[in-house]
């Protein structure tokens, strides 16, 4: 009796991540330490960078569509500080949020920051005035604070790619 295996085959996504600029990605050995030292994986996100850097040398196209990782990422830079590889796991973070954005897979982790810098000037907006107040600390200048700036930030969405995805709040 003959028996036929179907193996699916898989994209390369290691060259769709790195012609999106996680060019990196291949070189990573998965030690951990960016995630050592992530904040993405201090507030628990199932699969804080180095494990989505695997899903990627895996070819694992539908964790990295559906993951909401990539968008909790606060551009701290700390993870290309650590890397022993020069991975520069942030670019590989940004790839990421590209390649959901082309593939139509917008999170609504994404969907809330473009919302709160349509609304607020911020991707994330705490309203802290009275901790700071409380450690002796000055208030900081925001773009919610002027409606100017605030008018410029939204024309500019307004005017860029983003405002094709229909995400921007009516
Ligand atoms: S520090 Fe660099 S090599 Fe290590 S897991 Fe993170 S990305 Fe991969
Ligand atoms: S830049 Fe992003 S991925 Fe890198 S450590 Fe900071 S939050 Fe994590």
């Amino acid at each position: 009796m003959k028996y036929v295996v179907r193996v699916e085959k898989k994209k390369n996504l290691v060259k769709v991540i790195s012609d999106l600029g996680g060019e990196g990605v291949s070189k990573c050995i998965q030690c951990g330490s960016c995630m050592s030292v992530c904040p993405v994986t201090l507030i628990g996100f199932d699969h804080p960078n180095k494990k989505l850097f695997k899903f990627v040398q895996m070819g694992e196209e539908e964790v990295l569509l559906s993951d909401p990782s990539p968008w909790a990422c606060v551009a701290c830079g700390r993870c290309i500080e650590v890397c022993t590889q020069d991975v520069n796991p942030f670019s590989v973070y940004f790839a990421l949020r590209r390649f959901q954005v082309k593939g139509f897979r917008i999170h609504p982790l994404a969907r809330e920051a473009v919302g709160s810098i349509y609304e607020s000037g911020h991707a994330i907006f705490v309203e802290n005035e009275v901790e700071r107040e409380k450690f002796g600390l000055p208030k900081v200048s925001s773009a919610a604070r002027s409606e100017k700036d605030l008018e410029e930030i939204r024309e500019i969405l307004k005017s860029s790619a983003i405002s094709d995805l229909g995400i921007l709040p009516r």
